[in-house]
């Protein structure tokens, strides 16, 4: 057992429930995403870009809605070096969208973001799939979230080199979702 986990014991995020990063019940009142495109964050057939959105065609696939409440708490977990809750979601969505062969014949990277501790996170995500071998061009950029000011430009070198790009995000943060009302 490791420091970090001895000194904070695994309790559920939202009823606090120990032994559990989240408890089977809270965990059913998350809100599964609904495919979209992720530029304009509006649903798209099987989560593709728009044609009209970006020039590259990207699959985007997404986790959970993330209300603010969440995302206090997912905040307070990462900013404390606790990943196990990101762990535990990124497993149960890796196989929920059935992509482990997928995952494991693709060239992984973290989305880069300005804040250090979400780097971290998306650096630590990245890692724990083990595709060193993978000599394929597809390419999966993966993260917590995607940052508001995300452009696929900040992977330009590495897009042109792919044949197939998807976006791995555990949480769809809601303001982004709701953003769309304004414009
Ligand atoms: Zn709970
Ligand atoms: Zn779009």
């Amino acid at each position: 057992m490791s420091l970090i986990a001895y000194l904070f014991p695994r309790q559920c995020i939202l009823c606090s429930k120990v032994g559990y990063d989240i408890c089977p019940d809270c965990f059913k009142s998350l809100i599964r995403t609904l495919p979209s495109c992720f530029v304009c964050k509006k649903l798209s057939h099987n989560s593709w870009s728009h044609n009209k959105c970006s020039d590259t065609h990207i699959q985007y696939f997404t986790g959970w809605y993330m209300s603010k409440e969440v995302e206090k708490i997912v905040e307070k977990k990462r900013t404390s070096g606790v990943y196990s809750l990101h762990e535990y979601l990124l497993k149960i969505l890796i196989k929920k969208l059935n992509i482990e062969e997928e995952l494991l014949d693709s060239k992984i990277y973290p989305i880069l973001s300005k804040n250090s501790s979400i780097e971290k996170i998306n650096n630590h995500l990245t890692k724990l799939i083990d595709n060193s071998n993978s000599s394929n061009d597809k390419l999966f950029l993966i993260g917590e979230s995607l940052p508001k000011n995300f452009s696929v430009e900040q992977r330009g070198p590495l897009l042109k080199k792919s044949s197939r790009i998807t976006i791995l995000c555990l949480f769809e943060s809601i303001q982004s979702k709701d953003s769309h009302h304004y414009y």
